[in-house]
């Protein structure tokens, strides 16, 4: 195998972003910022105007000049965060993603205008994009259509609308700023010896340590830090979500449970399936933390101690970026040749900026650019298998793109129920093949890191549903104390990790910590991530019963994952969200997950 273009054998890629723009001082660049402004001045006027004419040929004509803004706009946007996402310090990236913002303000006003133009006329409109006398022009975007008139009966006047938006930056979203400000700038003493001071998001960090007295020693630490700030933070909190309870009553709306079911794409049923199948899945999560402790020689888990590493005393094994590239590239050509192409394609053209440097954010994610209809992957690829998982997970995102790419971009938008599903079955499958191919050892390692993350994401999810569902109710209200904010938290803690975690020891500032409680807009930005998991296993189950003649359906299903509501997406893979049968399905594969690490857990103990 020859190594990739653009580094030396052994060397970690960093990203070609030229085939989308040249550089900010490009002429592509700079043409495509003057189109978006002559593009977003047009769209404004035809939506304030309203529909004049034809109510088919106005459709048409402000359809295809929303794809074109719509597309422009977009590469722009994430062009500028992808540069300042390897640079976090160029001052001529920031001052691009600012001037790209700034520039997008006027289609955020065109869009509330559009949707008022449309309810206008609302019957023409429907006919026109549905039934008999439907114009072929209109009628690819009848989901787009009956979704905007959806939004715009929860909309308040243009005006309104307009003070809220510009409001938001002084409210909602500045108090979202005050928690992130205060919790990435607090620190505590570590070391009163060297004076050694340690970050909050340090002393989380420290939640992997091996050694259990680091772990307690920075729990603790950990909330003595929240203690001190918890005034401002629980400030934030009461303020985000007052200004959501305000506005989602001045728009409409019953609750925001209400507004984050119809943002996800599903119904009240589906969640209702989906919370009760998690519920009745806590036993197995508990019988695992126990298994757990058993590994860990201790009576039973601490908070600190979910994210301890189970050691097999194996080295476990490290991959270079060569070999991650060709299991990979051989995992996804076995399931789809097309799949297997596409992530060739990506490591050879270097879509994949994977070396870990001084400026670059943290973490990993996968963006697209419709104008070039191009996806890209950041990750830190450190030689982990989990960091081989986490470049699959990424892929699979970039897969999703590369199927969905060519409808028009209104139909590309995808809903954060439906954004984890090629991702987590990509993930899968690479788990599920490396696992086959791994030693007894290692086995009991990569399984364990496996059901830790996924307990996270059944359990602790659970946990932070309770919880914030109980915030905004009491919320609407009037304002909470940190101690409520805690007690709260506390009790939502008890009653899904109940007997798997000693009761002593929760995490009461939980709610201090996700950053996902602080989105004036995103409301209970947590169970979509529980449906995004299942779901992913649901399909893998599915095509482990159907082989890689399921790689056809799979392909169509992430095609519509933009044009249906999640209902209809997974009903056409044969599935039934509103049924609690279907999400047992994924949460059994888990199950069986637990059930095996159990043994290996029960084999070592005896060892
Ligand atoms: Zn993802």
């Amino acid at each position: 195998m020859t190594t990739d273009e653009g580094r030396s054998k052994g060397s970690l890629p960093r990203w070609d972003l030229d085939p989308v723009y040249p550089g900010f001082d490009s002429k592509e660049y700079q043409e495509a910022k003057k189109e978006l402004v002559g593009l977003s001045a047009r769209m404004e006027g035809m939506a304030s105007r309203g529909i004049t004419g034809p109510v088919a040929d106005w459709l048409a004509e402000a359809l295809e000049l929303e794809d074109r803004v719509g597309t422009i706009a977009s590469s722009l946007g994430a062009y500028c965060y992808a540069r300042y996402a390897t640079s976090t310090r160029d001052a001529k990236a920031m001052a691009e993603l600012n001037a790209i913002e700034e520039l997008e303000l006027p289609l955020r006003r065109a869009g509330v205008l559009f949707r008022n133009a449309i309810a206008a006329r609302r019957d023409e409109v429907l006919a026109a994009a549905r039934g008999p006398k439907a114009d072929p022009r209109v009628a690819p975007f009848a989901f787009h259509l009956e979704e905007e008139l959806f939004w715009q009966s929860k909309q308040m006047s243009p005006d309104l609308e307009d003070l809220a938006a510009d409001l938001s930056r002084s409210g909602g979203d500045a108090w979202t700023r005050l928690q992130e400000a205060v919790s990435s700038n607090t620190s505590v003493l570590w070391d009163a010896a060297t004076g050694e001071r340690k970050t909050i998001v340090e002393l989380r960090n420290l939640a992997y340590d091996k050694d259990r007295a680091v772990r307690e020693k920075a729990y603790n630490l950990e909330l003595g830090a929240w203690k001190g700030v918890e005034i401002p933070v629980a400030a934030a909190l009461n303020g985000v979500k007052g200004f959501t309870v305000s506005l989602n009553k001045r728009r409409g709306w019953e609750s925001a449970l209400d507004k984050s079911i119809a943002q996800s794409r599903i119904t009240k049923a589906t969640l209702d399936a989906l919370i009760g199948a998690m519920e009745d899945s806590l036993p197995a999560w508990r019988s695992y933390l126990r298994a757990k402790a058993g590994l860990l020689g201790l009576p039973s888990l601490s908070f600190y101690d979910l994210f301890a590493p189970v050691s097999s005393g194996k080295e476990p094994r490290t991959y270079s970026f060569d070999e991650a590239r060709d299991f990979i590239v051989g995992k996804f050509g076995s399931f789809d040749p097309a799949m297997g192409d596409f992530a060739a394609r990506a490591f050879k053209e270097r879509w994949i900026d994977a070396e870990p440097r001084e400026g670059k954010v943290g973490g990993a994610f996968c963006t697209h650019f419709p104008s070039a209809k191009v996806p890209r992957v950041l990750c830190n690829f450190d030689g982990s298998f989990s960091d081989l998982s986490t470049v699959a997970h990424e892929l699979g995102h970039g897969w999703h793109y590369m199927c969905i790419r060519d409808k028009p971009i209104a139909l590309t938008d995808y809903p954060m129920t439906l954004a984890e599903t090629a991702s987590i079955f990509a993930e899968t499958f690479v788990f599920e093949s490396a696992l086959a191919s791994v030693e007894e050892g290692e086995r009991l390692t990569i399984l364990e890191t496996h059901i830790m993350d996924s307990c996270q994401v059944i359990v602790d999810i659970l946990s932070r549903f309770y919880f914030e569902r109980a915030v905004i109710e009491r919320r609407a209200s009037g304002e909470l104390p940190a101690e409520e904010f805690c007690s709260l938290m506390l009790d939502a803690q008890k009653r899904t990790y109940g007997d798997g975690l000693d009761p002593e020891r929760l995490h009461p500032y939980m709610w201090a910590v996700k950053s996902h409680y602080y989105s004036p807009e995103l409301s209970f930005y947590n169970f979509p991530y529980a449906f995004g998991l299942l779901f992913g296993l649901g399909l893998y189950a599915r095509y482990r019963k159907e082989g890689p003649s399921f790689a056809a359906a799979y392909r169509e299903l992430l095609a519509m994952t933009g044009s249906a509501s999640a209902v209809d997406v997974t009903k056409s893979a044969g599935f039934d969200i509103e049924d609690k049968a279907f999400w047992k399905g994924g949460l059994d594969v888990l199950g069986g997950q637990i059930a095996e690490f159990e043994k290996l857990a029960r084999a070592a103990g005896k060892r």
